[in-house]
């Protein structure tokens, strides 16, 4: 990705040197609404853990089950929450660097490129777009529900309007997951940015209202087709990409960027994460989908770059709580 000269939001706060020091973090909290056992985070695990419907409400995660820390301590009762980056990265075609800065600068250029695209392209489908905002943060970060931790993944918050990053999270990706490269990560604030338009759309509310009168399976159902969506939007945004060019007249995407994408799809799908962590598949407890359905519908996104298309709930049999925008 060519983005190194583009503008970067302003819409972003920079909370890497708050000190969260609060006791009762996420995982308290939700463990005191959800009846779980309350013991620190252990109800953040895996699926069928009794509380991440629970999370999903209020905070739309990147991957499911909570994520790769919560779910070792989980297995192993280890704490690993605080894992440290390595020193080494092995550098993609594209080296973005591995300082901090240089991926705060990055990932605030490419929240900006979303707004650029996700705010007229809104008001196309009389969607009332406000911009969200970026949240840069280091190991623990407040929210509106609570202390989040890094090893929750990448979230997005309806409530505020947030999108909170940990760029740690780069690290776990290339380490955990053999996925790097800087689209990558695009690919991972475009899914978020996707939870975005769905809360502009209603669908983050309409969620919260399904999860009161729905069996967690039913609701897990609905839960998948949403996260499908966020990355179909990831899709979206990286057709828009396609022809976006760079203050200098380049093309923004390089080659291999798309791929990178589509390679970060294929190995975050819950049956990859279920398989790879506890040797086992179960389809009912899925959250975010199959490998094989999120590359699919990132690819889907891609191919007709529009909202029509989206609609993953009636793909699935579902009813489509809010419905699909039409322009
Ligand atoms: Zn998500």
């Amino acid at each position: 990705m060519r983005w190194e000269d583009e503008k970067q939001t302003k819409n972003f706060e920079d909370r890497t040197n708050d000190k969260v020091t609060s006791g009762g973090d996420l995982g308290d909290i939700l463990g005191g609404l959800g009846g779980g056992s309350g013991s620190g985070r252990s109800g953040i695990g895996l699926p069928g853990g009794g509380l991440l419907g629970i999370i999903i409400i209020i905070a739309m995660l990147f991957l499911g089950g909570g994520n790769l820390g919560s779910i070792f301590g989980d297995l192993t009762g280890t704490n690993t929450q605080q894992q440290t980056a390595p020193k080494t990265s092995q550098k993609s075609k594209t080296t973005m660097g591995d300082s901090t800065d240089t991926r705060k600068a990055f990932s605030r250029t490419v929240f900006q490129m979303l707004d650029d695209f996700w705010g007229p392209e809104s008001k196309e489908y009389g969607i009332n777009y406000q911009s969200p905002t970026l949240v840069i943060y280091s190991g623990k970060v407040q929210t509106p529900f609570g202390v989040a931790t890094s090893d929750m993944g990448p979230f997005y918050s309806p409530s505020d309007q947030k999108v909170y990053l940990d760029t740690s999270f780069q690290d776990e990706l290339a380490n955990t997951y053999g996925s790097k490269g800087d689209y990558t990560m695009a690919y991972v604030l475009a899914h978020e940015f996707g939870h975005h338009i769905q809360n502009r759309i209603g669908l983050a509310s309409a969620m919260g209202r399904l999860q009161q009168q729905l069996s967690k399976t039913e609701y897990n159902k609905y839960s998948v087709c949403m996260e499908l969506q966020a990355d179909y939007y990831a899709g979206v945004w990286t057709k828009y990409l396609e022809s976006r060019t760079t203050t200098k007249g380049e093309a923004v995407l390089e080659q291999g960027d798309i791929e990178e994408a589509i390679k970060t799809a294929s190995v975050i799908g819950d049956d990859f994460i279920q398989k790879k962590f506890t040797g086992q598949v179960n389809p009912e407890t899925f959250t975010h989908g199959s490998s094989a359905d999120r590359v699919k519908y990132f690819n889907l996104g891609y191919k007709y770059g529009d909202l029509e298309h989206g609609d993953v709930f009636a793909d699935k049999g579902l009813r489509n709580p809010v419905g699909t925008p039409t322009r």
